[in-house]
């Protein structure tokens, strides 16, 4: 029995997620004695052998051009047919944009169960059951699967990366491509920032920066912390802030290592894109403020007069001050 992970990439390169997928999936095989391949899509410039430092023996690659960008279509069923082709009975993918677009639609194709957001390893105890995060993480349900084949697809840093120093072989998987039915024309791309989906730490503005004028003293502190930077949705409604830095419920759902929130108030629907931050810092001159409840450091105060202060306070720390 083989265990096939989808090991995705952009340009040419590997994403984080593609990593903590790898390794996780890695883990999942060896717990049920099976071998762990990976799976690559389109040309790509790291190297493909190295992927075996995540756990797996052998890459798959089908180097076609036409999966440098991601049709669902197409990949659905490549991918399908990919898992038929080596007989894999589990599906590990990132639950990222691509995991997201694409995991129903290979469900459906391979009669398969899926597991959206799964946050841990599979309980093989007693059947096979994979925990997942539900309510937009409010909640955790452990899900069943007993399909033959089944699907998981990992939430963002929910797993860590487990890096070795092997190397896997590699070798090109004949499958047909078919044409895309949707054509890019333009791609409006950011450059020079951290992606948010990928940091591992993200400053976020909210309403009580006051306006976009005030951002410099975010911008300072996402410098100091080497951290990208997000808002709230008025802020990003407002026209203060592009909505690419939008985060919550209807903006992106994040996971970083550590969130510091200033100037946000902690609605329901920001706290449902960054509950799964693995340290919440908020600073807000209100002390019933409900980002308060979720938060693990708290700091009532004014932004204007905090912010300047920890920022050079982490610059003292780096020896830059
Ligand atoms: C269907 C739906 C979907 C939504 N989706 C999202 C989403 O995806 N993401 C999202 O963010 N919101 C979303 N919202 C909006 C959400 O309900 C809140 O209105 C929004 O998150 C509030 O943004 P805020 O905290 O920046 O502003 P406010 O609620 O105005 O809060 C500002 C905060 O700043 C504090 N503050 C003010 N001045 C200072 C100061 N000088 N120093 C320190 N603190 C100060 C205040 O005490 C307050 O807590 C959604 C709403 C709906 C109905």
């Amino acid at each position: 029995m083989s265990i096939l992970i989808l090991a995705d990439q952009t340009d040419g390169y590997f994403k984080k997620t593609a990593f903590e997928a790898l390794s996780y999936g890695a883990k999942v095989a060896e717990q049920s004695g099976a071998a762990a391949e990976a799976l690559v899509l389109g040309t790509v410039k790291d190297d493909l052998a190295s992927l075996g430092k995540y756990g797996v023996t052998k890459v798959h690659h089908v180097p076609n051009e036409a999966l440098n960008k991601v049709d669902t279509r197409v990949y659905i069923k490549v991918i399908a047919e990919a898992v038929h082709t080596i007989s894999a009975k589990i599906l590990v993918l990132a639950h990222n944009n691509t995991g997201r677009a694409i995991a129903p639609g290979l469900s459906a194709r391979l009669k398969a169960a899926l597991v959206p957001a799964a946050v841990s390893l599979p309980d093989t105890s007693n059947g096979f059951v994979v925990k997942k995060v539900v309510f937009s993480g409010k909640a955790f349900a452990n899900v069943f699967m007993n399909t033959d084949i089944k699907i998981i697809s990992l939430n963002m840093n929910a797993y860590k990366i487990a890096a070795g120093d092997s190397n896997a072989e590699v070798s090109e998987l004949n499958i047909p491509v078919d044409t895309a039915k949707v054509k890019v024309i333009a791609t409006d791309k950011v450059t020079g920032e951290i992606p948010l989906t990928e940091a591992t730490r993200v400053v976020s503005g909210g309403r009580g920066l006051k306006g976009p004028e005030n951002w410099g003293l975010v911008e300072d502190l996402a410098r100091a912390l080497n951290a990208a930077l997000a808002c709230s949705r008025p802020v990003a409604d407002s026209g203060w802030r592009s909505h690419h830095e939008h985060v919550g419920q209807t903006g992106i759902a994040i996971a970083p290592n550590l969130y510091v929130a200033v100037g946000i108030s902690g609605a329901i629907q920001h706290l449902a894109g960054v509950n799964r931050s693995k340290v919440i810092v908020v600073i807000n001159k209100d002390a019933e403020a409900p980002f308060f409840k979720a938060a693990d450091y708290g700091v009532v105060g004014d932004v204007f007069e905090i912010l300047p202060k920890l920022t050079g306070e982490v610059k003292k720390f780096k020896g830059e001050g």
